[in-house]
């Protein structure tokens, strides 16, 4: 059995200004790994790719890997990128094989395709029409027919914080490998709901979403080969941005059409429960400094989370509403992760680790498509660390994988510790603040450019949580977003 695995994962935030070259695709490096470096990068790894290769050694399968490319969110994907990544997986299935497994992300837009993974598929199919393939995707595909009707097999994560990426990659490389192996005859139903679920309203440790993903496993335990619902990523302003879901049975089309709808009808029954509102700043801070004021001694730290800003959705990780509004209240004892600033950090280099210095921080990039500029803040502090800003991730999330922040540098204020960095990463994961020699749990407060994810692997340390609405492309305020191509009408943009 021959096999072709690879991996080709971005989500795009269409408001984003953040370019993604197809350097973005490589966590070290020009372009994105290839062949045995690709293997090497993700074999061992909490990733569906590294399920994916476990499978194939497992099974004694011969196997090629093209690619493994994986960039943090941002923009629509440079033409020239996808068709790089896209030539490589076409080239490898062309040579010959009897199955194909893809890890995907399912919110791609490139420049010119609002669905990327179905502009794959259709290149794929151009050349093998019949062969056998199977996706995991991430929890926030936007799902197009024109990719679901091309492939036999797709299973999305069931957890947000991303923890089951590996476990992903297993259900829908099991089930392919049953069907190559003549075990079973995988058919799958998708359908979407009209509903753009909010990111915040999405963390599958809350209601509703909780008891969807539950109910999905549910079903897997009933039979089902894989059973997904996606939350869909609404900061991407494309025809089918929203939630979905698909069901692939064991040859049984009815029971995969019946569950899918089970699926969407209970999500559509739970559509306000997804709507997020929105603190004044103001009145955060405020909350924040009565909770830290509030909290037993030895007790985490009070997370501000700038959900606004998270590089993880496409921010630009350099808006300083939420972090200035710390620095003007004057909050003490603070950890901040992070500000994306490769000039700032350059400045930081030159003045050495215990000079003193003053930046112009952040608010380098605009957002026209929010009709923002940027504005950076004026922040005088002694450096603190620099580093290189490389680490592999402890877990439970993207457990192993290599994180590359760039030259990193750590400027403190007297109150305020801000971790400054050269590439975008999301603080979900302790190593990130290890890599700079920060102890979070050690502070009153801890500022995190973060959604849900950073659940994942600091949740347990924090004492409370406010929610601060900066400023930003991820903003959670769809108002501030010009909706021109999603369907309409859709909830809750529009009454339904
Ligand atoms: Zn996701």
């Amino acid at each position: 059995m021959k096999l072709v695995i690879a991996q080709m994962k971005h989500e795009t935030n269409t408001y984003s200004p953040v370019p993604t070259p197809l350097a973005r695709f490589a966590a070290a490096g020009a372009t994105p790994p290839v062949g045995a470096a690709a293997v090497a990068a993700y074999r061992g790894t909490g990733s569906a790719i590294g399920a994916f290769i476990e499978l194939a050694e497992q099974h004694g399968a011969e196997f090629v890997v093209p690619i493994a490319a994986n960039a943090w969110p941002s923009g629509p994907v440079d033409d020239r990128a996808f068709d790089h990544i896209a030539q490589r997986i076409c080239d490898a299935v062309a040579g010959g094989c009897d199955g194909v497994l893809l890890d995907l992300h399912g919110a791609m837009v490139t420049q010119s395709h609002e669905d990327g993974e179905g502009e794959l598929l259709r290149r794929i199919r151009a050349l093998a029409p019949s062969v056998p393939i199977a996706a995991a995707m991430d929890m926030h595909t936007n799902l197009y027919d024109a990719f679901a009707q091309r492939v036999q097999v797709i299973a999305g994560y069931q957890t947000y914080p991303h923890v089951d990426m590996h476990g992903t990659g297993l259900r829908a490389g099991r089930a392919l490998l049953a069907q190559l192996q003549g075990r079973a005859r995988p058919t799958m139903a998708w359908g979407r709901q009209p509903m753009l679920p909010h990111v915040m309203r999405q963390g599958s440790d809350d209601s509703p979403n909780r008891e969807l993903q539950a109910r999905c496993r549910e079903m897997e335990a009933q039979g089902a080969l894989c059973a997904t619902v996606f939350v869909g990523f609404p900061n991407a302003d494309i025809e089918y941005a929203g939630l979905s879901a698909v069901v692939v049975t064991d040859h049984n089309p009815a029971l995969a059409r019946r569950w899918c709808d089970e699926l969407l009808e209970l999500a559509w029954s739970q559509r306000a429960q997804f709507v997020y509102r929105i603190e004044p700043l103001a009145d955060s801070m405020a909350r924040a400094r009565a909770l830290a004021d509030a909290k037993p001694p030895g007790s985490g730290p009070v997370v501000l989370l700038d959900h606004s800003d998270n590089c993880a959705s496409g921010g630009t990780m350099d808006t300083m509403t939420v972090l200035g509004a710390i620095l003007d209240a004057g909050l003490d004892d603070v950890a901040a992760f992070a500000v994306f600033d490769p000039q700032a950090v350059q400045q930081m280099i030159a003045t050495g680790v215990g000079g003193s210095v003053t930046l112009s921080l952040g608010g380098k990039l605009d957002m026209p498509a929010i009709g923002l500029k940027g504005e950076p803040r004026t922040v005088s502090g002694t450096v603190r660390l620099i580093c290189d800003g490389g680490f592999r991730n402890y877990g439970p999330m993207a457990r192993g994988e290599y994180n590359d922040m760039g030259p990193t540098a750590v400027l403190d204020t007297g109150r305020v510790k801000i971790v400054v960095i050269s590439n975008h990463v999301e603080p979900h994961d302790l190593a990130a603040f290890t890599a700079v020699g920060i102890a979070p749990e050690r502070h009153r407060f801890v500022m995190l450019k973060s959604r849900i994810h950073w659940r994942a692997g600091l949740r347990s340390l924090a004492h409370a949580v406010v929610e601060c609405a900066g400023t930003g492309v991820c903003t959670s305020d769809y108002a501030a977003l010009a909706f021109q191509h999603v369907r309409r009408p859709i909830y809750p943009l529009d009454a339904l």
